[in-house]
């Protein structure tokens, strides 16, 4: 299961992706607007192209790839059905393709691995230590694939752990998050801008699906 990052309709529904959804350690929005470069390109265009173009690899090799939105809902869906799309559809792992909106002086890729998380409605405990074996293998061969260096103004060593993301407190399946670079540093926004830099980042992507789902210990 891909996930692309919010919707490029999202902006002009507000109402629909500001209603409170449960996370099961607390409330958040239904989803986000994302972010954007300073000259306008959108996370969520972003992640929807990346995402294409990792389900095209993917799909040559052989796998069976599934989106929880492909630019065909005006808006959405939610952080809770999201997570929900992967064990629906019966996946063997689930990737979520962000972008990062942070202070400009900051750049860098970096990967988000679930914590531990039982409460509410959420129970991801079967799925923190495979999504941490995830986690590393797209670390590197996302690292491999584009030469992106670490984040330098978050995580460590480029690995997030997190328990505020509905994403990975609701999932069932293994899942991790991949902050691909931050839009608002100047550096980082060419990279992703670039259509050749894109395919790079797709194929760190689908190298790490593909060692995961060919390497299960
Ligand atoms: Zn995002």
């Amino acid at each position: 299961m891909l996930d692309p990052g919010h919707n490029p309709g999202n902006s002009s529904h507000t109402a629909e992706i500001n209603r409170q959804v449960d996370i099961g350690n607390a409330r958040k929005e239904c989803d986000t607007t994302g972010t954007e470069t300073d000259a306008g390109y959108t996370e969520a265009d972003y992640t929807l192209d990346v995402s294409r173009r990792a389900r095209a690899i993917l799909t040559a090799r052989g796998a069976t790839v599934a989106f929880t939105q492909d630019g065909d809902r005006p808006w959405g869906p939610c952080i809770d059905e999201r997570a929900r799309a992967a064990a629906d559809a019966h996946a063997d792992v689930a990737l979520s393709v962000h972008a990062d909106g942070a202070p400009a002086s900051g750049s860098g890729f970096h990967v988000i691995m679930p914590a531990k998380v039982v409460a509410g409605k959420a129970d991801n405990s079967a799925i923190v230590e495979p999504s941490h074996r995830l986690g590393l293998l797209l670390r590197e061969r996302f690292h491999a694939a584009t030469g992106e260096p670490f984040a330098d103004y978050i995580a460590e060593n480029g690995l997030d752990t997190r328990s505020d993301l509905g994403g990975l407190n609701l999932s069932t399946v293994p899942k991790v998050f991949i902050e691909c670079g931050n839009m608002r540093n100047p550096a980082d926004a060419k990279r992703m801008t670039d259509p050749q830099w894109r395919q790079k980042a797709a194929e760190g992507i689908a190298d790490a699906l593909t060692a995961y789902l060919t390497s299960r210990d």
